[in-house]
């Protein structure tokens, strides 16, 4: 038994994490550079603990709130999210009744098929018949240049509320420019997504999406409820703090 399937293991769920990624990587459904991107990511679940933070989950439910008034909601997805939180992605949409939309950012033919038909068996295999939109990119994201402004029209698109988990910074913006509501999700408080979405929750995004699902109809508190300034220092807040007297040893 390798240690990504030893439950035993004290890393248990990172190294599963990784595994995930192993696995989807073998299939064509990563980019060359998401390993990078999660290594990053791992970096700062470290700092905060590897558990949701109090402010990330008063965003998480802020968040849920507004994908469930939404008219159009849909879940933006992409290579490291179908790898990691492919299933409660899909369980997600499913009780929000909306569709998935694979939306990458280094688009080719090959790793959109991988990725489509990966989400595919998903949705057999739940027993869901949640819509996976992105093959047939009919429409562009106003302010960005070649294959990553790509999206459907009925999706993305025409989406009001769009969850981007692990969003480039660029294409946050240029989404929010076009006043859709962007729900990001990204453990570092401090990169370019997280500061442009329009709600940011600093959590790792397995975890985060299994709490909306778990959460889905526990009571939820009001968009004017959010400050994101305050949310993003409160992540970083949590770093600081967290680090405080680490190695200091009690005289
Ligand atoms: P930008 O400033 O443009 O937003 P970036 O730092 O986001 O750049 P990317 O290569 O897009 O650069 O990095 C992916 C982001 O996703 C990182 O900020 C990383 O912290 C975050 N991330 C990686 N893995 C996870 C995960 N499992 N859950 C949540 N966030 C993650
Ligand atoms: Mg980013």
């Amino acid at each position: 038994m390798d240690h990504a399937a030893d439950p035993s293991h004290p890393r248990y769920r990172s190294l599963l994490m990784r595994h995930r990624l192993e696995i989807a990587a073998k299939k064509g459904m990563l980019a060359d550079s998401a390993l990078i991107a999660h290594g990053r990511g791992e970096a700062y679940d470290y700092l905060i603990g590897e558990q949701t933070i109090e402010s990330a989950d008063f965003a998480t439910k802020v968040a849920l709130r507004c994908l469930k008034e939404a008219k159009h909601p849909v879940l933006s997805l992409n290579g490291n999210v179908v790898a990691l939180a492919g299933d409660e992605m899909l369980q997600l949409a499913d009780l929000l009744d909306c569709p998935v939309e694979v939306n990458i950012f280094y688009r080719t033919p090959e790793r959109m098929t991988a990725l489509l038909s990966d989400l595919d068996e998903r949705n057999k295999r739940l027993g869901l018949g949640v819509e996976i939109l992105g093959a047939n990119p009919d429409a562009e994201i106003p302010g960005l240049k070649g294959p990553r402004a790509k999206c459907e029209s009925k999706g993305i698109l025409q989406s009001d509320v769009l969850l981007v988990p692990l969003e480039d910074g660029d294409r946050c913006q240029a989404l929010v420019a076009m006043g859709k509501t962007v729900i990001v999700i990204d453990l570092n408080p401090l990169s370019r997504s997280s500061q442009t979405g329009t709600i940011t929750i600093v959590n790792e995004v397995t975890r985060c999406i299994a709490e909306m699902v778990d959460g889905f109809d526990s009571d939820l508190p009001s968009r004017s409820d959010y400050v994101h300034e305050e949310t993003l220092q409160a992540a970083l807040d949590s770093i600081i703090n967290g680090m405080k007297d680490r190695f200091k040893t009690v005289e």
